[in-house]
């Protein structure tokens, strides 16, 4: 569904601009985002991320086309947070199967989480500690180019010795702060194996029971990964190398993707520093040409924190009724999280779910009047979506679709949008009552008011199935949508 007429912009935070987005190769559009850290559950300001990118990732596909677009959203799974949460969590396993224990888990309930929301799935979801050779590769050529030492069985970079490199970009150039001022407004704390403030760790040992693998750079100690190197050697290996780019590679317009993301709080250090790392190693000018951030996310007008009480998992809004005391639907979050255009602060709350799920059933009321089969998503939802991700422009096209009656292209931006448009809106509670009644006059050999709920049903797309329980012999009924 390629359209060549649509011209992208997005807002490059490594520029400050709003710019035409012109990919490197419009067969395989590149992008990356900062994945969770799997420790716990996701809360819902992990969510803004997933599913705002999640749109730019369907808005490429809708533009360039569904197989030319690689999406790669990692997981970290080798963290200190994990370590000390698996020794909290399962006092009696050993470490390596508690950690385990955790990332598995917390993985497994991220991905449910993000599907319930309605994001598709990246096209590769690479975990760290799948890819601890391709860090140590990277480390060992940090080193040879003079920005990375080895310290105390540490490894760590130095964006002092990056700036003194004769070409290629400067540290701080993201978040546009100058080293010698982040260095004069450093703390004193400088920890022992540093030899400036600003050095950040590549690597670093790891104590007996902890995760470890044999260390680059000659050191005998086992260790294990910082965190930004994990992005930097992620990135490479499944964005640059399948296309011809990586450590052996000498051209650098190869060894550069497109779309770089994640949220605000990562700019510093933690994109600045997967820049200095894979520029540094690669020799290129960019890491990603674009990079886009999403807002802060606030709850009930509050910082979201702990000790305020107002720290929400998406797991919790999904499947208990702590927020607003109801379960919300993954796709009412979904809509209130685009109702605040992606790079605005958002103030996440229960009167703004409450305005999601009415404009929700509003459009789903006109939509599921649609006949059968595709059609075109109109253009000015294109055109929104194309201004940087404008969704609440989109969104007010969509409104404006469903007063005109425009039932087929409403559905079809729907689905653009990633809410599901097969699924006939039905009110669960509402039939289970229906069911148990009907059994009542069954009970009682009232069949004509049996048959008339059981029309009654039919009439809103519900078709009941009578069958006998095999141990007791009474008649149950289950019911399932008729399209
Ligand atoms: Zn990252």
């Amino acid at each position: 569904m390629s359209d060549s007429s649509t011209e992208l912009k997005f807002y490059n935070t490594l520029t400050r601009t709003k710019e035409n987005f012109a990919p490197i190769s419009p067969d395989n559009v590149r992008m990356y985002v900062c994945g969770p850290t799997v420790y716990d559950y996701a809360h819902i300001g992990n969510a803004r991320p997933v599913i705002v990118f999640d749109i730019l990732y369907r808005l490429l596909r809708q533009v360039y086309g569904e197989n030319h677009v690689t999406y790669v959203r990692n997981i970290t799974d080798v963290d200190d947070k994990i370590n000390a949460r698996a020794a909290r969590d399962y006092p009696d396993l050993p470490l390596n199967e508690a950690i385990r224990a955790v990332t598995e888990k917390t993985n497994a309930q991220f991905q449910a989480d993000v599907k319930a929301l309605g994001c598709l799935e990246p096209s590769s979801q690479p975990r760290a500690t799948e890819f601890i050779e391709e860090m140590k590769a990277l480390i060992e050529r940090l080193v040879q180019n003079g920005v990375a030492y080895v310290a105390e069985d540490h490894v760590l970079f130095s964006p002092s010795a990056m700036n003194k490199r004769a070409s290629g970009p400067h540290y701080g150039s993201l978040s546009r702060r100058p080293l010698d001022d982040m260095l004069a407004g450093a703390r004193v704390d400088i920890a022992t194996y540093k030899r400036d403030e600003m050095d950040f760790v590549l690597w670093k040992p790891s104590k007996e029971g902890e995760p470890g693998w044999p260390s680059p750079a000659g050191i005998a100690a086992k260790g294990r990964p910082g965190w930004h190197i994990e992005c930097s050697a992620m990135s490479m290996a499944k964005l640059l190398e399948p296309f011809g780019g990586g450590l052996q590679c000498t051209d650098p317009l190869r060894n550069t993707f497109d779309i770089h993301a994640g949220g605000i709080d990562l700019v510093f250090p933690h994109h600045e520093n997967e820049i200095a790392q894979s520029c540094c190693a690669l020799g290129t000018q960019r890491m990603a040409n674009v990079w886009m951030h999403n807002g802060f996310l606030q709850v009930e007008g509050k910082k979201m924190a702990k000790s305020e009480g107002n720290f929400v998992t998406i797991h919790e809004l999904l499947e208990t009724e702590r927020f607003g005391g109801r379960k919300w639907p993954g796709e009412v979050l979904r809509l209130a999280m685009l109702m605040t255009h992606y790079r605005e602060p958002i103030d996440f709350s229960q009167r703004r779910l409450e305005e999601a799920e009415n404009i929700l059933r509003k459009l789903k009321r006109v939509s599921d009047t649609a006949p059968e089969g595709e059609a075109e998503v109109p253009q000015v939802v294109i055109d929104a979506l194309s201004d940087d991700l404008a969704t609440p422009a989109a969104i007010q096209a969509l409104s404006n679709l469903a007063s005109e009656g425009n039932a087929s292209g409403l559905k079809a931006s729907l689905s653009l949008l990633g809410f599901d448009v097969s699924a006939v809106e039905v009110d669960e509670a509402l039939i289970n009552r229906a069911i148990a009644e009907r059994l009542t006059f069954f009970r009682e050999k009232d069949y004509a008011q049996a048959d008339r709920i059981r029309d009654e049903l039919l009439a809103m797309g519900v078709q009941l199935k009578d069958g006998k329980d095999p141990q007791t012999g009474e008649r149950v009924t289950s019911w399932e949508i008729k399209r």
